[in-house]
């Protein structure tokens, strides 16, 4: 997604190198010196220490000679309403929220997108500012203070990073094909809204708690209701599955899916929203039993790159962004 704000914030149109796989001999981009025009933005969650966005979004802002910095922030999901109020205080540019604050989010911000109203999350603020006109533009594009009014808007990049990274990383197309969601939290919802509009042939949504896959289901079936729907497994392997549960992220869980279900019809393709570790138990059994699998640096890159180009009105350089999130999970 490319947002353009007038000629102040003119779409930069940078060389970002070649394939965008990891090279230990490409020098990071090197970031401007912090001074009292440095301007912030950052990831609130709960547990944040092992976020890979800033380093993520650090090299391309650098990358872009954006005089910012992005920082990441453990905040309470009590105090996040307070904690998005003093980033809108101290004008910062823009927050990513993420576990557990996406779906709290959605009843703090002044301004929904609706986008993310249709998918229940909100994992991107952009802090505006309104101009003497009336209209509200981003707070990175007042320069010298901060405007008398602000409002925080809330966006979703999730949904579509979803769709592009199973179109890139598994040369999948999701028209005419059969798939099956496992999970329906916040990620396994908007996966699954998200994946209806791009009129799959049939879908199956799998969760521990049935209710709330019923609900994602009579969602679907209000948008879409050609698509045929079921919440059980298929008796015919499917083209696609889609780990949307947090099941894989410690060594310990238990498989998100019926082991003997997959062994017996084994999906065409596989993708684990989980990075890390980067191949887990359910992408190694699919793997093994045929199928082509990837796993979620893909959606984590569009998520945040879609967050940065909301941000900025600028082309995310997403080849930068791939080659430090594969630093960073690699160091
Ligand atoms: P969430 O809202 O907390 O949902 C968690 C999901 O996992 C629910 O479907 C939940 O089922 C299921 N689950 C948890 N523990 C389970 C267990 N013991 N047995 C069976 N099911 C269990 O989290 P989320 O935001 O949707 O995130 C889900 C996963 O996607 C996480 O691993 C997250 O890291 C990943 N994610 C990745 C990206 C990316 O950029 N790559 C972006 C967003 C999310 P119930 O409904 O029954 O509780």
């Amino acid at each position: 997604m490319a947002t353009s704000f007038g000629p102040a914030a003119a779409e930069l149109r940078l060389p970002v190198g070649g394939a965008g796989r990891y090279n230990p001999r490409v020098p990071e981009p090197s970031a401007s010196a912090i001074n009292a025009a440095t301007r912030l933005c950052a990831v609130y969650g709960h547990p944040v220490r092992h976020s890979a966005s800033p380093a993520m979004h650090n090299a391309a802002l650098a990358r872009l000679g954006l005089n910012w910095r992005y920082l990441a922030f453990d905040v309470e999901p009590e105090r996040l309403g307070d904690a998005i109020k003093g980033a809108a205080a101290m004008g910062f540019v823009g927050l990513n929220l993420t576990v557990p604050h996406k779906i709290l989010a959605v009843d703090m911000v002044d301004y929904v997108d609706p986008a993310a109203r249709r998918w229940g999350a909100v994992n991107t603020i952009r802090f505006e500012g309104r101009t003497g006109g009336g209209d509200w533009l981003p707070l990175s594009l007042f320069q010298e203070a901060n405007p008398a009014q602000t409002r925080s808007a809330g966006f979703n990049t999730d949904a579509d990073a979803i769709v592009r990274a199973i179109q890139e990383d598994l040369a999948f197309a999701i028209r005419g094909k059969r798939i099956l969601i496992l999970g329906a939290g916040g990620a396994g919802r908007a996966a699954a809204l998200r994946l209806a509009d791009e009129h799959p042939a049939e879908m199956f949504l799998i969760n521990r708690t049935r209710s709330k896959a019923e609900e994602v289901a009579t969602e679907i079936a209000r948008s879409h209701p050609d698509i045929p729907l079921s919440l059980d497994y298929p008796s015919q392997p499917v083209d696609l599955a889609l780990n949307a549960t947090s099941l894989g992220l410690n060594l310990r869980d238990p498989l998100p899916v019926n082991e003997a279900w997959l062994c017996a019809q084994p999906p065409a393709h596989a993708y684990d929203m989980i990075y890390r570790p980067a191949e887990t138990p359910f992408l190694k059994l699919a793997r093994e039993r045929g199928a082509k699998t990837a796993n979620g640096l893909g959606m984590l890159l569009h998520q945040g790159a879609d967050s940065l180009e909301i941000w900025t009105g600028q082309i995310a350089p997403r080849d930068t962004m791939r080659l430090a999130l594969e630093r960073f999970l690699q160091g």
